[in-house]
């Protein structure tokens, strides 16, 4: 029984949008190629690196930004503006890491200082970067920022749409404060936030935050999908963390709660092969038309048990238990 405030609007609305894009989404993603390559910019674009205009998905993007509704349009000008903090000067010498660890502890604490609700270190990898851009550092902070459950009930209308662009921008500030936080120990730093040509999600699947779902989002054992990420990178020497598992596959290999939920059936119920890794992925071309006209969507995200607040450490105590109780037997 799903808790969203009110019912979905059907998949076969009358849509603005007329211009069919050059390119297939799935494919510029790589769906069904068991080779790695370079990934490319697909939909969103505002980012800092590129200066592109010809990214296939473009004009659908545009017109998902021009028909938003004033309060999120007027979240997402103020996540914009904080942009201009989210690199700046390094003022002193850098402070000598001698133990990488406790490091790693002492921004953590200063990320949750901030009001960050989840924080993880992974070393930046080329893989991690979409095709023509680069990002001249070590490791990359994921920080991550809960949703207020009750708005984000109201998706996909305005009221849950204004909810996550909210986030975001609240996301954009604590990221600048933590970036600041690193270049006063002297060392550089820069925030990436919403709509930056950077793929968070790796980062933050090695970072242990969370893990991908079957509904193509993170899932952390603390909050569920009910968070949106920005990240920090730095070359700041401090220790990484590990992926988590938290029993997300075991119970994504039998749920179907966002497959039966997601009004396009944009959801894949298996794995699929995209640019070199068998993984849970959604057909970005069913999705995004879907995506684009509620204003960002994110059904799938609310409707996931493990969004529940309170929900995500006993599902996964559970999990766990009846695997190691399955592989012993
Ligand atoms: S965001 Fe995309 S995949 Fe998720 S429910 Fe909406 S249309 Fe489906
Ligand atoms: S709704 Fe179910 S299948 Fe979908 S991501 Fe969440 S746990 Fe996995």
């Amino acid at each position: 029984m799903s808790k969203l405030k009110q019912t979905p609007p059907p998949a076969d609305y009358p849509f603005g949008y007329q211009t069919p894009p050059k390119r297939s989404g799935n494919d510029i993603n790589g769906l069904g190629r068991e080779d790695w390559f370079q990934p490319d910019q697909v939909f969103h674009n505002t980012g800092r690196g590129s200066g592109r205009d010809d990214i296939d998905w473009a004009a659908m993007d545009m017109f998902f930004n021009m028909t938003n509704p004033w309060s999120m349009f007027w979240e997402n000008m103020k996540a914009l503006w904080h942009r201009r903090n989210a690199a700046g000067p390094v003022t002193r010498e850098p402070v000598k890491v001698e133990d990488p660890a406790s490091m790693a502890a002492q921004v953590k604490a200063k990320a949750m200082d901030i009001g960050i609700h989840l924080v993880g270190i992974s070393e930046y990898s080329d893989k991690d970067q979409l095709k023509g851009i680069t990002f001249p550092y070590k490791y990359a902070i994921t920080c991550g920022h809960v949703m207020n459950r009750e708005e984000a009930l109201h998706v996909p209308f305005k009221r849950g749409a204004t909810e996550v662009m909210r986030t975001y921008r609240v996301g954009n500030q604590q990221a600048n404060k933590l970036a600041k936080y690193i270049r006063s120990l002297g060392w550089q730093a820069e925030a990436y936030g919403i709509g930056e040509d950077l793929m968070q999600i790796p980062q933050a699947i090695r970072a242990g935050v969370g893990h991908l779902g079957k509904h193509g989002s993170m899932i952390s054992k603390e909050h569920g999908s009910n968070f949106r990420i920005t990240c920090v990178m730095t070359d700041l020497p401090m220790q990484i963390d590990q992926p988590v598992d938290i029993g997300v596959d075991d119970l994504c290999a039998t749920c179907q709660r966002c497959v039966q939920d997601c009004p396009p059936g944009a959801i894949f119920d298996e794995k699929q092969w995209v640019r070199g890794a068998k993984k849970w992925y959604v057909n970005f071309d069913k999705c995004i038309p879907y995506f684009t006209h509620t204003h960002g969507c994110a059904i799938c995200i609310e409707v996931c048990p493990w969004s529940e607040p309170g929900r995500g450490p006993i599902l996964s105590e559970k999990l766990l238990a009846k695997r190691e109780t399955a592989t012993a037997e």
